[in-house]
């Protein structure tokens, strides 16, 4: 597990799962908002356990692979709010019979909101603003705080290349639009927290990754 700090949020880094989904967990004194709980790793599943009493615990989930939602149905029991693009909710509840064999749960959940391109969640001094990036998935979405230089990108970009999208629902042209919007978005000392992978400068990530190269 990896730590940061930013001003009065705690972020930590988990990678979990048998396609190593990085699951991030951001926490003040009195609020949590876990991003991509993809399987139910001890090390998580401790970490939450500690986190139980709070009042606002919320789960928002870049897109709709089994492999970021996989520990959303216990998180839900445990009065973690849900929030997905309303596009992606198709993708719920399907776990490929390969995966419950390696121990994702095959368990059906309902999300509690649906988020949408602009639409503000602040916890502590963190304001992460929803981007829309259609593309991998046609709910795909990054949660990005303009001014602290934060970007959750999901599968739609990871520092040196882009997800698929010859799965349900993936549009190429659309993902590079995306890569378009984010590109304008986002300011070289912007740190990007990818779906899958390690972590990079966006100035790096434009160097390093043949998608975006200028
Ligand atoms: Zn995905
Ligand atoms: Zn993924």
């Amino acid at each position: 597990m990896q730590k940061w700090k930013f001003d009065d949020v705690t972020l930590q880094r988990f990678i979990v799962g048998s396609l190593e989904v990085n699951c991030y967990l951001l926490t003040t004194e009195d609020a949590a908002i876990l991003i991509d709980p993809g399987f139910g790793e001890d090390e998580l599943i401790s970490c939450l356990e500690l986190l139980k009493d709070m009042k606002s615990k919320q789960v928002f989930l870049t897109h709709g692979h089994f492999d970021h939602t996989g520990f959303c149905p216990e998180l839900v029991k445990k009065g973690w709010k849900i929030g997905i693009h309303p596009d992606d909710k198709f993708l719920l509840n399907r776990v490929p019979p390969d995966f419950v064999e390696l121990g994702y749960r095959d368990e059906v959940f309902e999300p509690y909101m649906t988020i949408r391109e602009g639409v503000c969640y602040n916890i502590g001094g963190l304001t992460l603003q929803v981007v829309h990036t259609p593309g991998h998935s046609p709910g795909s979405i990054c949660l990005i705080d303009l001014k602290k230089r934060l970007a959750f990108t999901g599968d739609t970009m990871f520092a040196d290349s882009i997800g698929r999208f010859d799965l349900a629902g993936g549009d190429e042209q659309a993902l590079m639009n995306s890569l378009g919007k984010l590109k304008n978005l986002l300011e070289p000392d912007t740190l990007v927290l990818s779906g899958h992978g390690g972590r990079a400068k966006f100035s790096t990530v434009l160097k390093i990754n043949p998608f975006l190269a200028e």
